[in-house]
């Protein structure tokens, strides 16, 4: 954290900054809050202001914190700093690039798998990431109560046997506090064939206050849970972020990362390498990268997949086999996550020696 951070803030004690309610009342929401934080500008253009009519945006004093305020092109403001480039919607992008709308069996549950939902259980977020493929759902309130919701979802997998794991997504869950939370775990938990739970949230990279004992506990008693963050940059991977990450694996709980591919952010592999190296210190074993999706307000962020596959090649020879992850394509519909492995030529030369595996990998159907 930036020295003295907290006292920009009138009731900036230290305690306040730990209570992760505080943190949310006094995310940065608008430009010329930002002013107050950043080296830039507060006006913006006419672009950046449609952008933010749009997407609107939050962060967090705590992830605000980790920023270099004289930086614009600073890893962590790059991935939420709104920036006039989200108003250029290109030909192609889509709201909904996955077309996730048309696999919600019931609304806000989406299935694209025989054996695992994903529940929508918020649009909320602690900190709004500006390459999110779900950002569609910003301004979109909860169309009902979080107990309605729940109810349609929960009667879907209810009467779905084949459904052993469910996801609880959104947004980001652990917005809610740990009354809802618990009753939104227990509901799902209850019903016999659902064999595991899975929580991805981004709190211990931009809220890590939240992650208490109180909500550990919770966590703990919903086992088996499976839990997947997201950290991007190595920045990201402060004293306190480790520290809730540990919270949770002292819960018993596996601690695991999807990261995104951004441009600027993380495509080098430097700083990639900096990154899963990090998480693997904290035992958070990096999950999946995934490229990032032709996502409309988000096409700034994208790289190509040659970029990506020439990165992982890299990383492969660099880093430990625990700290490597599965680079990935979402694609629409029930194809799911689509591998994406680099084959370069020593790799293929080298197997071409072994004709038993060249024959056969290339024409598995
Ligand atoms: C990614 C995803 C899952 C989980 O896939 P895993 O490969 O098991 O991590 C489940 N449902 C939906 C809709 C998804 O997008
Ligand atoms: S935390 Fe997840 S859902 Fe929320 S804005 Fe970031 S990527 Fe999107």
């Amino acid at each position: 954290m930036r020295k003295n951070f907290v006292c920009r803030f009138p009731d900036g004690t230290s305690r306040n900054w730990r209570d992760w309610r505080w943190q949310l009342r006094h995310r940065a929401t608008s430009l010329s809050a930002l002013a107050r934080f950043l080296e830039r500008p507060s006006g913006g253009g006419e672009k950046l202001r449609s952008a933010l009519s749009r997407y609107p945006m939050a962060i967090t004093p705590y992830y605000l914190s980790l920023i270099q305020p004289d930086n614009d092109q600073d890893p962590l403001a790059l991935q939420c700093v709104p920036d006039a480039r989200e108003a250029a919607f290109s030909a192609g992008l889509a709201d909904d690039p996955l077309r996730e709308d048309r696999s919600m069996p019931v609304p806000n549950l989406i299935q694209r798998y025989p054996d695992r939902v994903l529940a929508i259980v918020t649009h909320r977020c602690a900190t709004y990431c500006r390459h999110c493929s779900r950002k569609r759902f910003w301004k979109t309130s909860e169309d009902s109560s979080l107990k309605s919701r729940l109810t349609a979802m929960v009667r879907h997998v209810s009467k779905t046997p084949q459904i052993r794991e469910v996801i609880l997504s959104g947004g980001d869950p652990l917005m809610f506090d740990d009354a809802s939370l618990e009753l939104i775990l227990s509901a799902f938990a209850s019903i016999p064939h659902v064999e595991v739970l899975r929580i991805g949230s981004r709190a211990p990279v931009v809220l890590p206050m939240r992650i208490t004992g109180n909500l550990c506990r919770i966590l703990k008693r919903h086992r088996p849970l499976w839990f997947n963050t997201q950290f991007n940059h190595p920045s990201e991977i402060t004293p306190d972020a480790a520290r809730a990450c540990n919270r949770i694996q002292e819960a018993g709980i596996p601690v695991s990362n999807q990261s995104v591919l951004l441009k600027g952010v993380n495509d080098s592999p430097e700083v990639m390498k900096s990154l899963l190296n990090g998480l693997q210190k904290i035992s958070v074993r990096p999950y999946y990268l995934f490229h990032c999706e032709p996502a409309r307000g988000c096409n700034h962020f994208r790289t190509d997949v040659r970029t990506g596959l020439k990165l992982m090649d890299k990383l492969r020879q660099s880093c430990s086999g625990l700290a490597l992850p599965q680079y990935v394509a979402d694609l629409p519909g029930r194809e799911g996550k689509a591998p994406l492995w680099p084959l370069s030529r020593p790799i293929r030369n080298a197997l071409r020696k072994h004709q038993d595996f060249f024959d056969n990998f290339e024409e598995l159907d």
